[in-house]
């Protein structure tokens, strides 16, 4: 039972204005709410009450306040006011957008002492002026109290909550005079250290405090929401996975406390480079995986063309894959241009009408993987790899006109060294969700601050992709898994700094892992590098040469079985391999009930980069071959279905997002697939489409369902039962 209205199965829709309200204004407000339940499937809408426009309009407001200046040419209009009653009379629950994080230099001017401030001083504004035009202040000087003011003012024209756009804390800043005070409180230093110098040990302390700076203006934001309204919701945007946390202050599980919602935005960019097709699902386990309910921001736009709808393919898959990894849905539509192309950007909500209609089993639903995967946030903030070994350039390998780009040695100063550390952890943990959804495995993300026994209970195999910053707590929850039953498979430094991204000597986690020394690094290749199996795995025959892993460990092991050696190196085009090398690639110990299996070089890293499927094979092999039960899903489907499963009381929901199409993002259409057999390790006999309302042909066959899916096309949600 849930207990608030936020709790429940959300679909949020907001309409973007851009600065000139007059669609809204002109509109019976009526037909809009009509528009948003019937046309959008929405049953919750934003508003603005401050405008995120240039030149910075932050400070004015689409509602009457005495406080606060109103947004010009409204008159005397009240948007919030006017519609909150409407939207009610609907079912439909009202959020206030609030821009605060960018604001016009003339209304700076007007509060000296509010921006952001670069290191020499210079507000960050003004160096990097916001879209093109417009400053942003600081979480801890006196605009907090303004903003504060500002929730206040908001709540009281009857919304159910706000949503902040900002503030952000900027990469560079803030030394401002307030942020020294509160940083000297704090931690008795008398000077901030110079930002993102790794070589001193306040630096760290420094990006915990802008991380906590963040949370305390949350921590008051909330409460002055709630002053006015009990059960306010207020969130932000922000709770990425990336390893750029640190420069922004990002740290979901530090947020989570203070917010309603853990949300973010994955919009749609065109770009010259590959882009995944799961990025929304990705994205939607990661903001899952905390206790708060957590929202997808899909811009219903095409990039950067804010007047094009997004092609019908995108919104589709996006609101799927969102509803897929446990997170509500959010679009955002464009006015003027949107009343034009209507017509053609409707089509993509048949995913919003099977998302209406399953709501009752996709509420409150939790994920049912085996497989636990560690996105570490420590791991993201201070990885910073001993092994200056790592500071070598791979180059493209792209061969032309008799011409390979081969790579380079960089610098071995401790920032080269870190931004090599960053595309490891970007490429390890996405790396690590692509293999699972292109190896049809369910993933559910865990944070560090889950890490605990209550949490892996239910897992029989723990990810862990580089997760290099542990702390000893965390050390010994893996260990009593494994010992447990559990399977555990890690790679390269995993563990192997504490959770400030110390190195540290743990012999007996090394002895765990089945390292009985680490002799160094091998140059970091993408050319003629291999590893061979020891024995048959799965398809993969013994000594068939498999591309190594970009970045790897030369590891002595003890009380371990090497599955897998590496070749001795040459990062040579076109010459003969010289033999097997003593180094192991991959070994698997026993320890009491569980197993271990660890790869010594970046596996995730690589698939994410190359997308080799012998990777893959070799994954899905092992996980066949040493999980007990085998794999949790085995599907005859290309890996251009993810397979999700997910429940609640009412039953567990296999959610089937297809996003087979023309090998190119954006993606226009879905083709349709036929005959998908599924089969899952679980203790059920019946299956249900929620699409077509009809059963499936299934059966029970050795501890698993059965089941066929005449056809998926963008969406399929199949409930098991009986
Ligand atoms: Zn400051």
């Amino acid at each position: 039972m849930i207990k608030y209205w936020w709790e429940g199965p959300l679909r949020m829709v907001r309409r973007d204005y851009i600065g000139d309200f007059s669609p809204f204004l002109n509109s019976n407000l009526d037909k809009l709410a009509k528009e948003t339940k019937r046309v959008w499937k929405a049953n919750c809408e934003w508003i603005m009450a401050t405008p995120g426009c240039a030149p910075g309009t932050g400070h004015l407001t689409t509602f009457n306040s005495d406080k606060f200046e109103k947004l010009p040419g409204l008159g005397n209009r009240d948007l919030l006011r006017e519609y909150v009653p409407v939207a009610k009379k609907h079912g439909i629950h009202v959020i206030a957008y609030i821009n605060m994080h960018w604001y016009s230099y003339e209304f700076a001017e007007k509060n000296p002492g509010w921006e952001q401030l670069c290191e020499d001083t210079v507000p960050y504004g003004r160096k990097h002026p916001l879209y093109g035009n417009g400053t942003t202040f600081c979480v801890n000087s006196p605009w907090r109290n303004w903003a504060f003011d500002m929730i206040e003012e908001v709540m009281k024209t009857g919304v159910d909550g706000c949503f902040l756009d900002g503030p952000v804390v900027y990469p560079g800043a803030c030394y401002c005079q307030y942020c020294k005070e509160k940083f000297r409180r704090l931690t008795g230093l008398e000077k901030l250290p110079a930002f993102l110098d790794w070589s001193d040990p306040s630096w760290k302390k420094f990006a915990e405090f802008r991380s906590q700076s963040w949370a305390d203006f949350m921590k008051d934001a909330m409460a002055a929401a709630r002053k006015i309204k009990q059960d306010a919701v207020m969130f932000l945007n922000g709770g990425v996975f990336s390893a750029s946390n640190i420069l922004f202050g990002y740290d979901a599980g530090r947020m989570e406390n203070f917010q309603t919602f853990t949300a973010a935005e994955d919009f749609f960019h065109c770009t010259e480079y590959y882009r995944s097709p799961y990025t929304t699902l990705n994205f939607s386990r990661f903001l899952s995986a905390g206790k708060n309910p957590s929202v997808v921001f899909t811009h219903h736009c095409l990039s950067t063309w804010h007047y094009v709808p997004l092609p019908e393919g995108e919104l589709s898959t996006a609101l799927a894959q969102a509803t897929a990894g446990g997170s509500n849905t959010w679009f955002a539509i464009f006015y003027p241009a949107f009343e034009k192309t209507k017509k053609y950007a409707t089509d993509g909500l048949k995913t919003a009408c099977l998302i209406e209609k399953a709501e009752k089993y996709i509420d409150t639903s939790q994920s049912c993987a085996e497989t636990g995967l560690l996105i570490s946030n420590r791991t993201l903030y201070y990885y910073n790899s001993t092994h200056q070994g790592l500071c070598y350039e791979t180059g493209s390998g792209k061969e032309q006109g008799l011409i390979m780009e081969s790579g380079k040695q960089l610098t071995k100063d401790i920032k080269k060294l870190r931004e090599i550390c960053e595309g490891i952890l970007n490429n390890e943990n996405n790396g690590c969700m692509e293999l699972c959804n292109f190896g049809h495995i369910p993933v559910r993300v865990i944070w560090d601050e889950y890490l605990n026994e209550e949490n892996l209970k239910s897992l029989k195999l723990l990810v862990l992709p580089n997760s290099a910053c542990l702390s000893e707590k965390q050390i010994e929850t893996i260990m009593n898994f494994v010992n447990r039953g559990g399977v555990l498979l890690c790679d390269f430094e995993s563990g192997m700094y504490d959770e400030y991204g110390n190195k540290i000597e743990r012999k007996n986690w090394l002895d765990f892992l089945g390292i009985e020394k680490i002799d160094g690094i091998f140059r970091p290749s993408r050319i003629e590098d291999y590893f061979v199996l020891t024995r048959k795995t799965g398809s993969i025959d013994k000594d068939i040469l498999i591309p190594r892993p970009v970045n790897a460990l030369a590891i002595r092991v003890k009380d371990a079985e090497i599955i897998a050696k590496f070749l001795n190196p040459l990062n040579l085009a076109y010459t003969q391999p010289q033999g097997v090398s003593d180094y192991p690639a991959i070994f698997i110990s026993k320890r009491q009930k569980g197993k271990v299996i660890y790869f010594a070089g970046t596996i995730f890293e690589s698939f994410n980069k190359f997308h080799i499927d012998m990777h893959k094979q070799l994954i899905l092999s092992l996980i066949k071959k040493y999980v007990p039960g085998g794999l949790q899903i085995e599907t005859n489907a290309p890996g251009s279905l993810a397979i999700e499963m997910r429940k609640n009381e009412k039953g567990v929901c296999v959610h089937l997002v297809n996003v087979t199409s023309e090998m190119k993002r954006p993606i226009d259409k879905i083709i349709p697939l036929t005959d998908i057999r599924v089969s899952i390790k679980i203790n059920y006999s019946r299956a249900r489409s929620l699409s077509s309302g009809k059963m499936l042909k299934s059966k029970r066959e050795k501890g698993r369902i059965v089941f066929v899916v005449p056809e998926i096309k963008d969406y399929e949600i199949v409930l098991l039962s009986g």
